[in-house]
């Protein structure tokens, strides 16, 4: 029923989800203060509409290295950060052996093993891990729960026809449904919390939008797993093939959110970028969205460094105005510390980090 909903139906569909976000989520909207570290920006796949890969020739390609990344990790110590963010490219030692090369001079032999190193080193320092290594392997999901407090991995669509010719990721081995499906029920099977989401606007249809948050749901139930779903926004970025793609209209990405909040189970937190939409965070809170993602003091959003991070004093005016308050979290969800879901080496670090209520817990 819900994905026939019209646009003159945007007011109820709104109305019916913002009662769920108040029901499951009261007057609270949160985030989370983090360092984001880019390991490396190559990639094995290649998304049509990605701004972030680099090929190995050009100027600004980067594999990070540890005493960069331990330089990051003390900068947002020093600013109170409490999630080290790992995002970057997937497996690109598969397709690159210059990448090969560089983590054996390091004593590596994968992107997973060298994260792992890297989470580590986040946790001596005090900062919670959250990796977005891209698909993995379950013994690999098994071995990095150990060091990180949440892990992520966007489903984008379970749409098969935007991996077919012409799709946004036909040529990305790793964008195909049925894997990044799999790396999610790993991630349920080994009690990691986990964050997962769409990416609309890139030639899905609502059918597809509807199939791929059914999916979500179904995993959740499953495994009770998913911490929170982003339903971030198409934005085109230069020299990609997606260049003059255009983003999807502001009224069909509220009613996806809209459409997530009700299809979702009360208990996932539902996201959206607020530097992908300045000027409408209160709209979409109003769309049933409870969360506004890793906000950082000192690193830009990598994957779309145009487009910065709002302020705080914006972020808090906007939720002021619809009568909520903003939060500060951890990048793992009070419900899962609660549960126990974290190793002992994560939960000896983040018990300095939330209070009572396994929010964050406040700081000079
Ligand atoms: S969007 Fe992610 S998976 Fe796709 S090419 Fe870019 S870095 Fe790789």
């Amino acid at each position: 029923m819900l994905e026939k909903c019209g646009w003159t139906d945007l007011e109820d569909v709104g109305r019916l989800a913002d009662r769920i976000r108040r029901r499951s989520f009261g007057d609270t909207i949160t985030f989370s203060k983090n360092v984001f570290i880019p390991l490396v920006n190559l990639c094995r796949n290649k998304c049509a509409y990605c701004g972030f890969r680099r090929e190995p020739w050009e100027s600004d390609a980067r594999l990070l290295h540890p005493e960069d990344v331990k330089s990051i990790l003390l900068q947002g110590k020093r600013v109170g950060c409490s999630e080290a963010l790992f995002t970057f490219g997937e497996k690109p030692e598969e397709v690159y052996p210059s990448v090969q090369r560089e983590l054996q001079k390091m004593g590596y032999s994968s992107m997973v093993e060298y994260l792992y190193d890297m989470c580590l080193e986040a946790l001596r320092l005090g900062l919670l891990p959250h990796s977005n290594p891209g698909v993995l392997t379950e013994e690999e999901v098994r071995a990095l729960r150990e060091v990180n407090a949440s892990m992520g991995l966007m489903l984008e669509n379970v749409g098969k026809r935007l991996c077919g010719a012409g799709g946004p990721h036909e040529r990305s081995p790793g964008k195909r449904p049925k894997l990044r499906l799999d790396t999610i029920a790993y991630a349920g099977k080994w009690r990691v919390p986990f964050t997962t989401g769409l990416l609309v606007g890139i030639g899905e249809t609502l059918d597809e939008i509807v199939a791929s948050l059914q999916a979500i749901r179904s995993l959740h139930k499953k495994y009770g797993h998913i911490q929170e779903v982003i339903i971030q926004n198409f934005t085109p970025k230069k020299n990609t093939p997606m260049s003059s793609y255009p983003p999807p209209s502001f009224n069909y990405f509220s009613r996806v959110v809209a459409l997530a909040r009700i299809t979702l189970q009360d208990d996932i937190s539902l996201q959206i970028p607020p530097n992908l939409n300045p000027g409408k965070i209160d709209f979409l809170i109003r769309m049933g969205a409870n969360d506004l993602g890793g906000i950082s003091p000192i690193t830009p959003d990598y994957i779309n460094p145009h487009d910065p991070w709002p302020s705080l004093e914006v972020l808090k005016r906007a939720v002021a105005s619809v009568d909520a308050t903003l939060r500060e979290r951890l990048p793992v969800y009070p419900k899962y510390i609660k549960k126990g879901y974290l190793s002992d080496m994560v939960a000896e670090v983040a018990v300095s980090l939330f209070d009572e209520e396994g929010f964050r817990r406040r700081y000079p």
